[in-house]
C-alpha cells in the first residue's frame, strides 16, 4: 500500500526527525502492507510550531473563505472514494462494501455539514448592551483512535477548520494511511499551510506529547477511557479545554408492545456492524420477560447470517482481548447461542459473531465495553426494572427504545442516562450532536454543537 515516510507539516511532507517506524497490518492476510513514521516530541513541537504560526490568518480568514475550503476538501475527498474505501479496507479490514458506504460516505457527509455551517453559523451574537464574537479556541491537538479512522478525524477537522482553528492530528498507530489519505486532500483543497498538520507515531510517545503540550489550546480526544482519564487529567492541570469521547455500553431497550423481530434484527445488526467496533454499539440487549425466549432465538438467528460476512477485528490485541470477554461470560454463568472464543478462521483478527442469553446486568460482559461482535440479552421484570438496567453502567453514550408507538419510546427514552437514543429505528443524523453522559466523555461532535466546542467567547458592552 502506498504510504508517505514524513509527516505532514506546514504544508508539506518532511522527514520525521528520529528513524522508529510503526508497521501497518492488513487484518485479514495479517501481513503487513506499509510502514510510516513514529513520530516523537520533536515532530509534535514542529507541528505545534506550525499550527501556532498559520493560526492569526486562518482566525481572521473570512468565515466564507473557511467554509470554501471545507467545500473543497469534501469534494477533494468524494474524488477518492475509492481509494478511502481501499484504505481503510486494507487497514481496518472492513468489509469493501462497509467501507464505502459508512468509512468513506459519512466522513464527506459531515465535512459537506461543516462547509455549510461555517458559512451560516452566528459567529457574533447581540445580548443587551453587549456583542459577543464566537472566537477560535486556538491551537487544536486531535488525537483519534482506529475504529472509524476517517469520521473521527473529519469530526474533529472540519468543526475545528469552521471554527478558524489549526490543528495537529495524532491518528491511531493502527490506521495511519486513512490519515495520511486525508491529509493529502486536505492539501489538494487548498487550505493554507500550517493549518493542517499531522504526525503519526504511537499514543504514549506522540499523543501523550501532543496532549501534553503547552502550544496546544485544546486537546480533543476519542478513544478509551482509560487514556481519556489521563488526557482529561493533564488537561485539568494545565488549565485547557477537553473534549473526550470515550466508550460506551448502550442499551438497545426493547418494551413489550415493540415489534420484537424488527427491534431484534436492527439491535444484532448495529452490533455486528464494523464487528462490534463501534462505541455506541448497543451491546446490551433488554427484553420483557414475557418475550425474552423468543428475542433470544431472533438474535441467535440473525448472529448466524453475520458468519459469512463479518469483518476481522482490528489487531490481534483486540482479538485476544474480545475472546477473553467472550470466556469470562461463559465463565461467569451467561448461556452462548451464537458463536463463541473459538477462531472462526485460520488467518485474520476475526471473532465469530456471538449472542449470550441469561446475561445478568452485574456480569463483567454486560458491564465492560467489550468492541466486538458480542450482543448480551438482559431480561427485566418491568419498564422501571429495565430502567435500572438500562442506566446501570458508568457510561452513556448511545441507546435504542422500541415500542408500540413512537410516545411511549419517547417517555422511556427521556429517563435514560444517555447522549443518543434512537427512537424505534431512527436513522443517524449527522448534524445532532453525539457524546456522551457520565464516563462516556466531555463535550458533544457533529453539527453545530461540535462547531461549539471549538469557540470561545468574547463579550463587548457598548
Ligand atoms: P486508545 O485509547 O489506546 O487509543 C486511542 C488514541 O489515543 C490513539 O491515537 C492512541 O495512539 C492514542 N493514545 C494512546 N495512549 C495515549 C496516551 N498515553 N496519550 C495520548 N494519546 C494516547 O484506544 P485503543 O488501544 O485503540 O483501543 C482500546 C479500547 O478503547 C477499545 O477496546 C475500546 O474499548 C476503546 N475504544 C473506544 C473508541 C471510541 O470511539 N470510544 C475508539 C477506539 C477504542
Amino acid at each position: 500500500m502506498k504510504a508517505h515516510d514524513g509527516m505532514y507539516i506546514g504544508g508539506a511532507w518532511r522527514p520525521a526527525v528520529g528513524t522508529d517506524t510503526i508497521a501497518v497490518l492488513d487484518p485479514v492476510s495479517e501481513q503487513v502492507i506499509a510502514h510510516v513514521p513514529a513520530g516523537g516530541a520533536e515532530d509534535v513541537d514542529a507541528a505545534v510550531a506550525a499550527a501556532r504560526g498559520a493560526l492569526t490568518a486562518w482566525a481572521a480568514t473570512p468565515p466564507a473563505e473557511r467554509a470554501a475550503r471545507i467545500a473543497a476538501l469534501r469534494d477533494a475527498l468524494a474524488a477518492r472514494v475509492d481509494e478511502i474505501t481501499a484504505t481503510v479496507t486494507a487497514e481496518l479490514g472492513a468489509p469493501p462494501r462497509f467501507s464505502r458506504a459508512v468509512h468513506a460516505a459519512l466522513p464527506i457527509a459531515v465535512a459537506g455539514s461543516y462547509a455549510e455551517l461555517a458559512a451560516s453559523y452566528p459567529f457574533e451574537e447581540k445580548i443587551g448592551n453587549s456583542v459577543v464574537h464566537a472566537e477560535p479556541v486556538g491551537v487544536v491537538g486531535a488525537i483519534t483512535p482506529w475504529n472509524y479512522p476517517l469520521h473521527q478525524i473529519v469530526a474533529k477537522v472540519a468543526p475545528a477548520l469552521a471554527a478558524g482553528c489549526t490543528i495537529v492530528l495524532k491518528p491511531a498507530e493502527d490506521t495511519p494511511l486513512t490519515a495520511q489519505l486525508f491529509a493529502e486532500a486536505v492539501h489538494g483543497a487548498g487550505v493554507p499551510a500550517g493549518v493542517f498538520n499531522l504526525v503519526t507515531g504511537v499514543g504514549p510517545v506522540a499523543g501523550q506529547a501532543l496532549a501534553e503540550h503547552p502550544g496546544v489550546d485544546l486537546v480533543s480526544f476519542t478513544g478509551s477511557t482509560a487514556v481519556g482519564r489521563r488526557i482529561g487529567a493533564a488537561a485539568g492541570a494545565a488549565v485547557k479545554r477537553v473534549a473526550l469521547e470515550l466508550g460506551g455500553k448502550s442499551a438497545n431497550v426493547i418494551l413489550p408492545s415493540a415489534d420484537l423481530a424488527r427491534a431484534v434484527a436492527a439491535g444484532v445488526a448495529n452490533v455486528m456492524g464494523n464487528s462490534g467496533q463501534t462505541c455506541s454499539a448497543w451491546t446490551r440487549m433488554l427484553v420483557h420477560t414475557s418475550r425474552y425466549d423468543e428475542a433470544v432465538a431472533l438474535a441467535a438467528e440473525a448472529a448466524a447470517t453475520y458468519a459469512d460476512r463479518i469483518g476481522p477485528l482490528v489487531n490481534a490485541g483486540q482479538r485476544t482481548r474480545v475472546r477473553g470477554y467472550i470466556e469470562k461470560g461463559v465463565a461467569q454463568g451467561a448461556r452462548l447461542v451464537a458463536g463463541g472464543p473459538e477462531a472462526p478462521r485460520e488467518r485474520g483478527y476475526f471473532v465469530s459473531p456471538t449472542v449470550f442469553a441469561d446475561v445478568t446486568p452485574e456480569m463483567t460482559i454486560a458491564q465492560e465495553e467489550i468492541f466486538g461482535p458480542v450482543v448480551s440479552v438482559i431480561r427485566y421484570e418491568d419498564e422501571d426494572d429495565a430502567l435500572r438496567i438500562a442506566n446501570g453502567t458508568v457510561y452513556g453514550l448511545a441507546g435504542a427504545v422500541w415500542a408500540g408507538d413512537d410516545a411511549e419510546a419517547v417517555a422511556f427514552a427521556r429517563r435514560m442516562d444517555t447522549g443518543q437514543v434512537d427512537i424505534n429505528g431512527g436513522r443517524f443524523n449527522p448534524l445532532a450532536p453525539f457524546g456522551g453522559y457520565k464516563q462516556s466523555g466531555v463535550g458533544r461532535e457533529l453539527g453545530a454543537h461540535g462547531l461549539a466546542e471549538y469557540l470561545q467567547t468574547k463579550s463587548l458592552q457598548f
